[in-house]
């Protein structure tokens, strides 16, 4: 007998998620299955949502999406024995072949085959979820689940700052989305003589004061360059975490950049931007390096440092919570941008939210 679970479903090519039963799935022989107790989503989740011109090229309906996961180990493949029932995890969301040049050159999260879970198959906003084994981070039994998934995006925060040392560095961030704000977190944690922020968003410029930076500006109303050369000195930032996505932020980052500066790159630019590459990095010494996902697993091992740690606030960035079923309230207000990180609960008897639940 097949047994059943709640689901959100991309069912259709078209805009909306769907609540459904499907069935659970069945662990693979190197795969577990996973209890999901809390589910946060990602800005591409949205993406999903609105079934934008990404999501038509990604994603193939019918598919239950959601990747950023934490739960409890209910069931185990054949081949696996590392984690038995009852184990508190959360998943690296790069699913990869291990076979490919990169996955063989300790570069797994930019696999050739690269899957990822919620976009090219079964994700987490369900009452389940199932994975490859080797994907499992052990949690430890003090972080909340909402927390403890958003291990994910922080993991991408924590290798856009630290792809070279911060310590004693100026840092700017452009765009104080979740990721924007985890960075200046960690920034602040790993040393960081000054950081400032950009965002048009006063909530998250409010959030990104909370998280650590000395000075918060709107890009679209501040003469942001002169402000950051007043902080600086003339001489520009050390570092520019550009994450916001919006060819703007880099066009400043790029004038903000101090001589032998670096600058990283993980928001998505939309389409291909001019930019001036001759003073703003070549004639500068400067370096640039592009993010994707976090580096398994080196990464998560530093997440998990911090948040032992505790000297990044994650908890403050979960600002709404949900039970899986008010997914339009949700939705609406990741589109509304008044948030940070907001948590679905599939299994609501079985979490006590971090805060309390929103008033859908
Ligand atoms: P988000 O969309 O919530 O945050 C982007 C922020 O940038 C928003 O707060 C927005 O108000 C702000 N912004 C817009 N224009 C700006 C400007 N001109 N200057 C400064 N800020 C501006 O996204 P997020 O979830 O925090 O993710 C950040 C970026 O990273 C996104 O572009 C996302 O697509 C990308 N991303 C990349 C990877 C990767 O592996 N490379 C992984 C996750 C997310
Ligand atoms: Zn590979």
């Amino acid at each position: 007998m097949t047994r059943k679970m709640k689901a959100l479903i991309k069912a259709r090519p078209e805009p909306g998620l769907v609540l459904d039963e499907v069935e659970v799935p069945t662990p693979g022989p190197d795969e577990v299955l996973i209890q999901v107790l809390a589910t946060t989503i990602c800005g591409s989740d949205v993406h999903i949502y609105r079934w934008d011109d990404w999501a038509q090229r990604n994603i193939r309906p019918p598919l239950v999406i959601g990747h950023e996961v934490a739960g409890r180990v209910v069931a185990v493949g054949r081949h696996v024995e590392a984690w038995k029932e009852g184990d508190y995890v959360s998943v690296e969301t790069h699913i990869v072949c291990g076979r490919c040049r990169a996955c063989r050159t300790g570069n797994m999260h930019v696999c050739y085959r690269l899957q990822i879970l919620g976009i090219h198959r079964p994700g987490s906003y369900a009452e389940y979820v199932c994975v490859p084994a080797m994907n499992l981070v052990r949690n430890d039994p003090r972080w909340h689940p909402a927390v403890a998934s958003i291990q994910e995006p922080f993991g991408n925060a924590v290798d856009t700052v630290l792809c070279e040392s911060v310590a004693g560095a100026r840092v700017l961030v452009t765009g104080c989305g979740p990721i924007g704000l985890m960075a200046i977190g960690v920034a602040r944690a790993a040393g960081a003589d000054w950081v400032g922020a950009t965002d048009p968003n006063a909530f998250r410029r409010s959030l990104a004061l909370q998280m650590g930076a000395d000075q918060v500006w709107d890009p679209t109303r501040e003469p942001v360059l002169d402000l950051i050369m007043e902080a600086t000195q003339g001489e520009g930032v050390d570092v520019v975490l550009e994450m916001s996505g919006h060819p703007a932020a880099l066009d400043l980052g790029l004038k903000a950049l101090a001589m032998a500066g670096r600058v990283a790159l993980l928001g998505l630019l939309p389409t291909p931007v001019p930019v001036d590459l001759t003073d703003g990095f070549i004639f500068k010494g400067a370096r640039m390096y592009g993010i994707t996902g976090r580096h398994m697993f080196q990464t998560w091992y530093r997440v998990q440092a911090f948040l032992r740690d505790g000297k990044v606030p994650l908890e403050r960035l979960i600002t709404h919570e949900y039970p899986l079923e008010a997914f339009e309230a949700a939705f609406c207000q990741m589109e509304a941008g008044d948030c940070a990180k907001v948590a679905l609960y599939p299994n609501l008897e079985l979490v006590r939210p971090l805060h309390g639940l929103a008033s859908a």
